[in-house]
């Protein structure tokens, strides 16, 4: 009978896999399996309509649907010639939740539901077992008692513990008959105790009970919380399947087990799982008996083997996907319990993708969406194994993802030393600065105590693929001591610790990592993802070795190369000391001659590197007192020299005198807003002009010899539309001068860096002099949120996302409403003065991967990140592409 409500039971004909959303994806599965001829046990199933109604009108709905599940449990009887709470053979039947998302935190499955007192003897005769009865009737009472009536299941295990103790016995199926007799009696006086009621008899009751329980089970804190972690929808419900009970432990042609269709560690197209022989669900998974691998079916059982591949292939011809599959063999017969799209290993995911895709099963396009960005990333760096069991000391940010062990370091110097030697270190610092790059370089990891995701220890492990934890604000770091303090524990220089920069973990000593794999398939993968892709991926990377690099992932240009970063390596930094010091004009020019033969140097490996792509070169952004010592260490040295006067010390002294002076008037109480970008360029033009100069020859230079090279000029921190044009006036002057010196002609563009919001609202101002824009998202959200993004990620920022005041931290995924507003600004307002702008995103959202689907929306040309993430980048620009309606190129 179909109420005038609606129809809230559908038995398995009724039903298919594309009905997820009424039937749960159990009960739809189920369905499907019937429908395809496979062997199931007969059910039915009550849809999640029935959930959503029972919360928002409880009191009516379970009269609403009982005579709906009284007919389909009629029919059900005819199927099986059973009887529910009676008969010669009584029906037994399993309830499961089934939501239409996979949901770990709902009820768990109740099973045997139907025996009593009567039924369990008649269940007795009918197996010829009556301990197998007995037990059952044991575990129904339990799990029932557990998930419906909600007792604590402490009191069951104690009386079951009691029992074996009293026997001697080690493991519950050593239990005899008549000592379950009295658990049984036992576990119902626990029933009444606690709910001052008998345990329901009826098996009507208990199937109305357990039906309204998974209801409930809807809207338990588990599962409440669940669906906000993982953005489900509160509204879907779940549905409820009432499936005939098979029994796998009623002797040796019974058994029961779980299979992969294919290896979910590997991918390998096998039938992977295991089995045993006259067992329940349970007892697989209790670990009491060890199960035994699928290819021994094939002897124990063969006829049941060959039906388990058969369907095992229907299935995932059928489902086009992994499936993960239950069944149970009662009697020498086989049964489908359930089949479901199984979990996976990263490289089981990009396996299994592009096996199906050559065996023509898939798309391409269903290929690529198989692997998400996630996994990519974990096949690109070593990872914490996860099945290792972890003492996590503290956590902080997960600012560079892999994993790495190593003994504890405080200095770059020794971190550098100790790299040489081959050892493996972690560099531990409260921060890293340009000065700790040769440590940076030379250590397997990096965990700092402050700094966020823009932190310069997060950018440059990012650049060099190293593992990063920053921001650990629980560690104490001792510097003078050698030591760090957290949690009451004490790490030492030399002790080992683990880092994983990919969830922010710190561990003491060596916790197995899994290696890396960029094989084939890998390879394959992506070059489907790049088919549908409409954002080009370009690579942020400072040195020849990092363009070889991006290029190799599949870079196509270059979209921030950070010169400030060529001046931090080791026989530069003092030249670049020297030229910032500069007493006198003339000073500076003999300095800024020798940076300006190495920065020749620089961007000719770069630009020839990248030959045929272009190269966005941006002149020096940072204030320039990050190039010279910190005050402290300055004071610390003059003491120390001016404590012990010698003719060497004296000259020494009065050198740093000099610095500290330098330093004491490059001072600014906000750096980050003060004295760098393109203003440093206007006031003091000697160093762009060096750095332009620079650029040309080696351009001029390579074209000369035949090379096909695209220098993009990128200035940064453009404010106003009086700098751009300055500086621009200031390129296209001395690349004329310069090409016209080397007789030859080098195609350029200038452009600025979109990075403070009042560049993104005079933009179409901005276009009239820039050729392309490039979206410096790290800035921009620093500027637009007025958070300093070298603070505000260790101070406040997680605690504003634990309390929900911001979605996510903001440096790390893109502010859609307010940053991403300033981007929409800049792109229109830019398009419509300069149609062919190129634009594109170098700040760190650009690869990460929600932010990359936002740069999809916009329409940019590329997004550019570290060469490391160029893989993830390339997945994700082309999953935004997929998911987008618009028409695919
Ligand atoms: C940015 O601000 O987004 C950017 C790429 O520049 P930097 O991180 O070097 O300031
Ligand atoms: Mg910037």
């Amino acid at each position: 009978m179909v109420n005038a409500q609606g129809k809230y039971v559908y038995d398995f004909h009724e039903g298919n896999a594309e009905m997820k959303a009424l039937l749960g994806g159990k009960g739809a599965n189920l369905a499907q399996m019937w429908q395809l001829g496979l062997p199931v046990p007969p059910g039915f199933i009550i849809t999640t309509e029935a959930c959503k109604k029972y919360w928002s009108d409880e009191q009516g709905l379970m009269d609403l649907i009982w005579p709906e599940v009284q007919e389909a449990l009629a029919r059900l009887e005819k199927v099986t010639q059973k009887t529910f709470g009676g008969g010669e053979m009584p029906l037994l039947v399993s309830v499961r939740s089934g939501a239409p998302v996979s949901m770990p935190g709902m009820m768990d499955t109740i099973l045997n539901l139907g025996l009593n007192d009567d039924t369990v003897e008649r269940l007795a005769v009918a197996s010829g077992n009556r301990r197998f009865a007995l037990d059952s009737y044991r575990r129904f009472i339990q799990m029932f008692s557990d998930v419906v009536l909600g007792i604590e299941i402490g009191e069951f295990e104690f009386l079951l513990n009691q029992t074996k103790r009293k026997r001697n016995l080690t493991h519950d199926h050593q239990i005899p008959a008549d000592a379950l007799e009295e658990l049984i009696k036992n576990y119902k006086k626990v029933v009444k105790k606690s709910t001052g009621r008998e345990f329901p008899s009826d098996p009507w009751e208990q199937l109305r009970k357990a039906v309204e329980a998974v209801f409930k089970s809807w809207n338990t804190q588990r599962a409440i919380t669940y669906r906000r972690i993982n953005k489900i929808p509160d509204t879907l419900g779940t549905a409820v399947s009432i499936v005939t009970m098979v029994f796998g432990n009623l002797g040796d042609d019974c058994g029961t087990g779980v299979c992969f269709t294919r290896n979910p560690s590997t991918g390998e197209k096998k039938l992977y799982g295991e089995f045993l022989i006259n067992a329940q669900g349970e007892d697989v998974v209790a670990g009491i008996r060890t199960p035994e691998p699928i290819e021994e079916l094939d002897s124990k059982m063969p006829k049941i083997a060959a039906e388990l591949r058969a369907i095992a292939n229907q299935l995932e011809l059928y489902y086009k996907d992994m499936q993960d599959i239950e069944f149970t063999v009662e009697r020498g017969k086989l049964y489908m319990l359930q089949t479901r799209n199984g979990k996976r290993t990263a490289k089981a995911a990009v396996r299994i993708a592009v096996s199906m895709l050559e065996e023509g099963l898939i798309s391409s396009a269903t290929a690529v969406t198989r692997v998400t960005p996630e996994q990519v990333e974990q096949l690109l760096h070593r990872q914490v194994d996860p099945d290792a069991v972890l003492d996590v000391l503290a956590k902080g940010l997960p600012a560079s993802p892999g994993a790495a062990v190593g003994s504890v370091v405080f200095d770059a110097d020794e971190a550098e030393q100790l790299g040489k030697d081959g050892k493996a270190v972690i560099l531990v610092r409260p921060e890293t600065t340009p000065d700790d790059i040769h440590g940076l370089f030379a250590a397997q990891g990096i965990l700092t105590s402050h700094g966020g995701m823009t932190s310069h220890a997060a950018v440059v492990a990012r650049g060099l693929g190293k593992p990063c934890v920053s921001g650990c604000e629980a560690l104490e770091i001792d510097l003078a001591g050698n030591c760090f303090r957290v949690g009451g524990k004490i790490v030492r220089r030399g002790d080992i610790i683990t880092v994983d920069g990919s969830h922010g973990r710190v561990m003491i000593g060596e916790i197995p990592l899994v290696q890396p794999s960029f094989d084939e398939d890998f390879r394959k993968l992506l070059a489907e993802a790049d088919k549908h892709a409409v954002l080009q991926v370009w690579a942020n990377g400072d040195t020849p070795e990092d363009a070889r690099r991006a290029r190799s992932f599949g870079a196509k240009g270059i979209g921030l190369c950070r010169t400030e970063h060529m001046f931090m390596a080791g026989e530069r930094l003092p030249v670049m000391q020297e030229m910032i010091i500069a007493a006198s004009r003339e000073e500076r020019m003999r300095a800024l001659d020798k940076l300006r033969v190495m920065q020749t140097e620089d961007f000719l490996g770069i630009l020839d590197a990248m030959e045929g792509y272009p190269v966005t070169i941006r002149l020096l952004d940072p204030p320039l007192h990050e190039f010279l010592p910190k005050e402290n260490e300055l004071r610390d040295r003059l003491r120390e020299l001016t404590a012990a006067p010698s003719p060497e010390n004296d000259a020494e002294a009065e050198k740093i005198q000099k610095t500290l002076a330098k330093v004491l008037s490059l001072k600014e109480v906000n750096p980050m807003l003060g004295f760098r970008g393109c203003r440093l360029g206007i006031i003091f033009p000697e160093i762009y002009e060096m750095q332009i100069r620079a650029i040309f020859d080696a351009a001029c230079e390579l074209v000369r010899q035949g090379k096909n090279v695209l220098p993009d000029v990128m200035l940064p921190l453009i404010g106003t539309q009086e700098e751009m044009r300055r500086l621009k006036q200031m390129v296209d002057d001395l690349a004329a001068e310069i090409m016209e010196k080397h007789k030859t002609s080098v195609h350029y563009l200038v452009g600025t860096m979109i990075e403070v919001p009042r560049a993104a609202l005079i933009a179409d101002k901005l276009a009239e002099y820039a050729s392309f824009f490039s979206f410096g998202t790290n800035d921009l959200t620093q500027t637009t949120f007025g958070y300093s993004r070298d603070d505000a990620e260790g101070k406040f920022l997680a605690e504003y996302v634990r309390l929900h005041v911001l979605p996510e931290n903001p440096f790390h995924v893109l502010d859609r409403t307010g940053v991403g507003r300033l981007m929409r600004i800049a792109v229109d307002d830019g398009r419509r003065v300069r149609s062919d702008i190129q634009i594109g995103i170098c700040g760190e959202h650009g690869g990460n991967p929600e932010s990359i689907a936002y740069c999809h929306e916009l329409g940019l040309l590329y997004v550019s990140c570290s060469p490391f993430r160029i893989p993830v980048a390339r997945l994700a620009a082309a999953h935004a592409a997929l998911a987008d309606s618009a028409p695919k190129k």
